[in-house]
């Protein structure tokens, strides 16, 4: 197709880069074909759970003040626990991030004296503060809870007696991380993580097992609620608001971890009853309706970018073939140049703020300056098309996001000739 070729040249792209760009793209149609069946089991799903609540014209109408009988607040809650087979859910615009939803998760459910465990190494940076690995006001730590963690083997495998070892007495809850965040070590895939629950349980019945779902809603079929999880949590301006949702997290699972959720983000004794939804339901709704083929798009984004990269001789986690479970994408550039240059190619490709060029900042909750691209409807959204990069050893870039393939597909070809025009790549 000769006019799309022109299309592409008139928006930045050179003929290299373009043939580049169609190679890479023709070894993916089964993966593609594979992904689009995920997201039609997903549609399903999320639309069987819309029926089954009766959503209604009525639950897009929004609430003031308190909030009290917040009826469309509350069927959405009740879609969300059914999507994800849990007993209950906290939907809400209050929660204001994917770090607060966890804060909230941890800090309702563990009490003075409590021991908190990552058994899979290190947790999201931004966590540290909120569990005091960073000292922090206000952390964990403060309140008197400590905190244990056991790295993965080198392979990646669960080091299991370690594990054993360091749950005790105190063990309260157990906290897993589905995707890698901002280091190389594989995303776990639902059935890795439902793995580690068993044995967790084998050793300690009543710990609470709480995952960090960021970047994993609709990748795959089942959610880790589906294989024991008693508490799911994520962020709303990633996969599951589908891109429509201007803020927000949720916390699924059981009753009784989301109930103590409920009481800290609001007060003891008001819990879910109060928490007024404003004129926000109606993009919460759709959204979450939109997610499994957004993230769907965004998924296929990231496997062409690995298999482009990896092409090119970059190191890549995940690799150009393996299973998918979070659509974050590493790419390692080895300079602090290669991660500048692709972080100005995804913006420049961006339908918002195309025009400015990004530079490395010190971010609040992180240790190292970090570069951002982000052109987003919804400022900072990350299952819109986006990069970051902390500007530190391996430099790597991660790369998610694409609210359609299409818009994936162009801005990773946009980000290769940013490489290519500063002569960091060659093709
Ligand atoms: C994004 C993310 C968070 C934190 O979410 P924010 O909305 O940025 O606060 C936590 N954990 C993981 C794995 C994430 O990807």
């Amino acid at each position: 197709m000769n006019e799309m070729k022109e299309m592409y040249l008139r928006m930045g792209i050179s003929e290299e880069v373009y043939q580049y760009a169609r190679e890479v793209l023709s070894g993916l149609k089964e993966r593609f074909e594979a992904i689009d069946q995920v997201a039609e089991y997903n549609q399903l799903k999320v639309l069987q759970a819309m029926q089954k609540h009766q959503v209604s014209e009525a639950c897009l109408l929004g609430t003031t003040g308190y909030g009290y009988n917040d009826f469309g607040r509350d069927t959405l809650e009740e879609v969300y626990a059914s999507a994800f087979h849990a007993e209950s859910a906290l939907v809400r615009p209050q929660i204001t991030c994917g770090t607060h939803a966890l804060a909230l998760a941890l800090m309702s459910n563990l009490r003075p004296g409590d021991e908190l465990l990552s058994p899979v190494g290190k947790p999201y940076d931004t966590l540290e503060e909120v569990i005091g690995i960073r000292p922090s006001k206000g952390s964990l730590a403060e309140y008197g809870v400590s905190y244990s963690q056991v790295e993965l083997l080198p392979d990646g495998a669960f080091d299991y007696e370690g594990i054993r070892s360091k749950i005790n007495e105190k063990t309260k809850l157990v906290t897993i991380q589905r995707s890698k965040g901002y280091q190389t070590r594989p995303t776990l895939s639902v059935g890795r993580i439902g793995e580690l629950i068993a044995f967790i349980k084998s050793v300690k019945p009543d710990v609470i097992c709480m995952v960090d779902n960021c970047y994993g809603e609709f990748v795959e079929t089942i959610e880790p609620t589906d294989v024991g999880a008693d508490m799911v949590v994520g962020s709303l301006i990633k996969n599951p608001g589908g891109g429509l949702a201007p803020i927000g997290g949720y916390i699924v699972g059981k009753k009784e971890c989301v109930e103590n959720a409920a009481y800290r983000l609001t007060s003891p004794g008001l819990g879910k009853e109060v928490g007024a939804s404003l004129g926000i339901l109606p993009q919460f709704y759709q959204g979450f309706f939109l997610a499994p083929t957004v993230t769907a798009g965004a998924l296929k984004g990231a496997i062409f970018a690995a298999n482009l990269y990896e092409r090119l001789g970059f190191a890549v986690v995940p690799n150009g073939s393996e299973s998918r479970h979070d659509i974050i994408q590493a790419v390692t550039f080895g300079t602090p140049e290669g991660v500048i240059a692709f972080c100005e190619g995804i913006q420049a490709a961006a339908p918002v703020d195309s025009h400015v060029t990004p530079e490395p900042w010190d971010m609040p909750g992180y240790d190292a300056k970090v570069i951002m691209a982000a052109g987003a409807f919804v400022s900072g959204s990350s299952i819109e098309l986006s990069a970051d990069g902390p500007i530190k050893e391996p430099y790597a870039v991660y790369f998610q996001g694409g609210l359609t393939w299409q818009h994936a597909k162009y801005g990773i070809m946009r980000s290769l000739q940013s490489l290519v025009d500063k002569g960091i790549v060659s093709l």
